[in-house]
């Protein structure tokens, strides 16, 4: 097969969605000297601030992605609920990584334990659930403790509830409208993990370092690096995220969550077919920040180094955080290794992901233990 010529800068690549992530691939691009156009309906996108051109339109409006694909030589994603429509119009005019054929098993829950199975990925027990008579059979199989997942569309712990009782599970299923679910077995969990994994045209591979996550009502609220884990778990967790990615014959920036269980077993939990919020440390630890990655995996070139530069905390700042109007970011400042990134979003909603702060020092705990400090001094009145 002969590899095509990779896309040089001063090429125009495409984003479809302008949110923050959106965002920080729209700098990275800028940066490397490409064009960027970015497709949201959104006027007051965050990636479409950056951007060279913001497309105003929605993700199905047909003239707009026949333009993208039209005026760009390659186009990438930054969230999985894009639809797969989208993907393959696009796709027909211009080069578009992630492919809709990976993306497709990480939009539905089901699809992607299915595709877990399929590739011996281990994952937690789990059965599909569209009736009350699937969910007596799921409960049989997976028991309680367990979690019941809308299939699709869920995202930072929406569309969940947790099941402890098979009358609970009846409660759960209702309100969850008794739309398609997945039962999962609640595991216990001795530590969450998360890989960013990038993966070249020619299936060359590199894995970051594992990452430790912390959640806080099912979303994410500080990653640190390096994890608190050993050799023997950091390459288990690498060669379980590198194989997800060859299964999926992923071309680009995967995030892949893991669980660790209290037999140190690693489970895969979900993937994320774009850079992840757990992968923003990258930005100012790591040799090569995901972002890059995914323009240099969108124009055919090899991952950059993915060595960690410093120890890291990573904390997210959601919007509950401007509770009490803009907080006093001088605090950021005046403290040495902390480093702020604000994505330009209007309205603070509480949940909604406003930036994130990365602190480095000379050991992880420590790093955790100042970026916790900084979160709480800005949340205080
Ligand atoms: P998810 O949206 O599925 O990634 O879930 C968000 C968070 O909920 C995870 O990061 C875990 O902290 C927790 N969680 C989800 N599923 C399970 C499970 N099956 N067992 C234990 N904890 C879970």
């Amino acid at each position: 097969m002969v590899t095509p010529r990779p896309i040089m800068p001063g090429a125009t690549l495409g984003m479809l969605g302008g949110g923050q992530l959106g965002r920080m691939f729209t700098v990275a691009a800028r940066t490397m000297g490409y064009r960027v156009l970015v497709l949201d309906p959104d006027p007051h996108s965050p990636a479409g601030a950056m951007a060279d051109e913001h497309v105003h339109a929605g993700y199905l409006d047909t003239a707009a992605l026949d333009r993208l694909a039209g005026e760009c030589v390659a186009v990438s994603t930054e969230f999985e609920n894009v639809p797969a429509e989208a993907l393959a119009r696009l796709a027909r005019n211009c080069i578009v990584r992630p492919a809709g054929d990976a993306v497709s098993p990480t939009q539905n829950r089901l699809r992607e334990k299915a595709f877990f199975d399929r590739h011996g990925l281990p994952t937690v027990p789990w059965a599909a659930v569209s009736t009350p008579a699937d969910l007596k059979s799921a409960l049989a199989a997976v028991g309680t403790p367990s979690l019941l997942k809308h299939a699709a569309g869920g995202y930072d712990g929406k569309g969940q509830a947790l099941v402890d009782s098979p009358d609970g599970a009846a409660d759960a299923f209702a309100a969850l409208g008794e739309a398609e679910c997945i039962l999962e077995r609640r595991v216990t969990l001795a530590l969450e993990l998360s890989v960013i994994v990038c993966r070249a045209v020619d299936g060359t591979v590199a894995c970051y370092a594992p990452g430790q996550n912390v959640h806080v009502d099912g979303i994410l609220s500080t990653t640190t690096l390096p994890a608190a884990i050993d050799a023997g778990m950091t390459a288990r967790a690498r060669t379980v995220a590198a194989a997800t990615a060859e299964a999926l014959g992923y071309v680009g920036v995967l995030g892949v969550e893991l669980f660790v269980t209290g037999d140190d077993e690693i489970l895969v939990n979900e993937l994320a077919p774009r850079p992840h919020n757990s992968g923003h440390y990258t930005l100012d630890a790591a040799a090569t920040t995901q972002f890059e990655q995914q323009v240099r995996l969108l124009c055919g070139f090899a991952p950059g180094a993915v060595d960690l530069l410093s120890p890291v905390a990573m904390v997210n700042l959601l919007g509950d955080l401007w509770r009490n109007g803009d907080p006093d970011w001088s605090r950021v400042f005046a403290t040495p290794g902390a480093y702020l990134h604000l994505y330009g979003k209007r309205e603070p909603r509480p949940g909604r992901k406003m930036g994130h702060i990365n602190v480095l020092a000379a050991d992880a705990s420590t790093a955790l233990e100042r970026a916790r400090a900084l979160h709480a001094e800005l949340a205080a009145p």
